[in-house]
């Protein structure tokens, strides 16, 4: 059975992340949705609210399992006995910072592979920093997050 991981701190979970796992979930039999905390800033929702907003934006795909995990992302995988990582690719500026980490990855478990996706051209700028930033300023958000994370960003931000 062929499993891969799928970290990053979702906070939170976006169409753009969604588009990525129905990718991956074509090539392999398992992905496991991978839920950290964010390396260099506070995240806005709480690990357990990242993992429930996970949990509901993807019900509908099968082959997947949702799991926190602290530390370092190749620990984790030799814990786990995968040795594949799936990351996204959005625009260039997403190249220079991933083959950091992929090559960092590598230097500690060698057996480790990275492998980059592309999504949907609707979602190549797409990221969760600037979801929060539109929804702040109460901005349209409709078409780039599912609806529960939507209403979940309303009543953090107290918008409602
Ligand atoms: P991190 O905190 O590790 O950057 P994120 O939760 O922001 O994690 O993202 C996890 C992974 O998903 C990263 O590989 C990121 O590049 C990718 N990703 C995020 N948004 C998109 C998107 N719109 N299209 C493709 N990949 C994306």
């Amino acid at each position: 059975m062929r499993k891969a991981i799928y970290p990053g701190s979702f906070d939170p979970i976006t169409n753009g992340h969604i588009d990525i796992i129905k990718r991956a979930v074509k090539l392999f039999d398992a992905v496991i949705i991978a839920i950290a905390q964010p390396r260099h800033k506070k995240p806005l929702f709480s690990l357990e609210e990242r993992i429930y907003l996970a949990r509901e934006s993807l019900k509908n795909i099968s082959n997947i399992e949702i799991m926190s995990f602290d530390g370092l992302l190749v620990e984790f995988c030799r814990k786990l006995n995968i040795d594949i990582v799936i990351r996204g690719i959005r625009a260039v500026s997403d190249l220079d910072y991933e083959f950091q980490i992929a090559w960092m990855n590598r230097k500690l478990y060698s057996n480790i592979e990275t492998i980059f996706l592309m999504p949907s051209e609707e979602y190549f700028f797409l990221s969760s920093s600037l979801v929060k930033e539109v929804a702040m300023l109460k901005g349209n958000i409709d078409n780039l997050v599912p609806k529960v994370v939507k209403e979940a960003l309303i009543k953090k931000l107290n918008l409602g």
